[in-house]
């Protein structure tokens, strides 16, 4: 595996790089959430390019980025032995040079969520992106499902922008417990670690009453909100559009869509962590079949 500091040989090296090309970018401190995307790149490409770089366009000014955890010598032994083929990781300098001065704004869908609760970070990750794209070159660029916003707001720029580059996205990687991986998991105190797992409860609790039939999203959110229960408070619990970011209000308004996510995000102490799981809405509702049979 190559290392390299800078764009321009970055951008030198995996133009060399066989083909199809996968980029995994990421913000290191790498857990099995990460190593999974680059396995499914290593599967479904001929080469991979993975980036570590902390981008601070994200952060807000009074979010964690002088503190997010950095472990690049054992990220960069994990990426080699997982068969990354070139790593990209640059200074904040050389992302952001003196004068710098561009900016992606996706539009409607950073505003909700997550972009509610972090003015400016879409704009941030878009950025970022757009120009490790444009570095990379690649094929396809793999995202985790566990960040299932930022994943709607990278497809959306891609296609406003026509970017040649195809979205792939990795299943969400979990702990026992079902907390999702993340690297600010670290964050968190042994008590806070232990009530965690009840953000993913909840969302399998909002996703078992949609397969039980209940298809109102205020219904369905307080199947959710029973499961949160101190240190956890929620931030947001909620029935999305997963393109659009946009809260379904009832999950039979468009009966032609069938596709909906549970997002949900809450604190614990100064940590939030966030989550998402899909719902399956059944092909016939429970309350139709049971008011069927009653009638015949
Ligand atoms: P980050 O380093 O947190 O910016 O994450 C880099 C990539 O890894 C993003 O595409 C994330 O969505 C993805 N990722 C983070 N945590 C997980 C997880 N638990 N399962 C799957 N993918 C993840």
């Amino acid at each position: 595996m190559l290392t390299l500091r800078t764009a321009a040989e970055a951008a030198q090296a995996a133009s060399r790089l066989a083909r199809p090309l996968a980029l995994v970018p990421t913000m290191g401190a790498l857990h099995a959430g990460h190593l999974a995307l680059v396995a499914q790149a290593r599967r479904d490409n001929a080469a991979v390019m993975a980036t570590i770089f902390v981008n601070p366009l994200q952060f807000g000014p009074t979010e964690d980025f002088s503190r997010y955890p950095r472990a690049f010598a054992e990220d960069e032994r994990q990426l080699e032995a997982a068969g990354v083929d070139l790593l990209f990781a640059p200074s904040v300098e050389e992302m952001y040079p003196a004068g710098f001065d561009t900016g992606i704004d996706p539009g409607a869908i950073a505003t909700r969520f997550e972009g509610a609760l972090r003015p400016g970070h879409f704009r941030g990750v878009a950025t970022v992106c757009v120009k490790l794209f444009a570095i990379a070159r690649a094929d396809r660029v793999y995202f985790g499902a566990k960040d299932a916003q930022q994943v709607a707001v990278l497809r959306q720029v891609v296609r406003d922008l026509a970017l040649p580059t195809e979205i792939a996205v990795a299943p969400t990687v979990r702990d026992l417990d079902g907390l999702a991986l993340s690297s600010r998991n670290a964050y968190l105190r042994p008590p806070e670690r232990a009530a965690a797992p009840g953000l993913y409860r909840a969302l399998q609790a909002m996703s078992d009453a949609v397969e039980r039939g209940e298809t109102n999203r205020d219904r369905i959110v307080a199947f959710g909100r029973a499961q949160i229960a101190a240190p956890l408070r929620e931030a947001y619990l909620d029935v999305v559009d997963p393109l659009t970011f946009e809260a379904v209000p009832d999950t039979t308004s468009r009966p032609e869509q069938k596709n909906f996510i549970a997002i949900g995000s809450a604190w614990l102490g100064t940590t939030r962590i966030i989550d998402n799981v899909p719902l399956t809405v059944p092909a016939v509702p429970a309350n139709a079949v049971l008011h069927a049979s009653v009638t015949e």
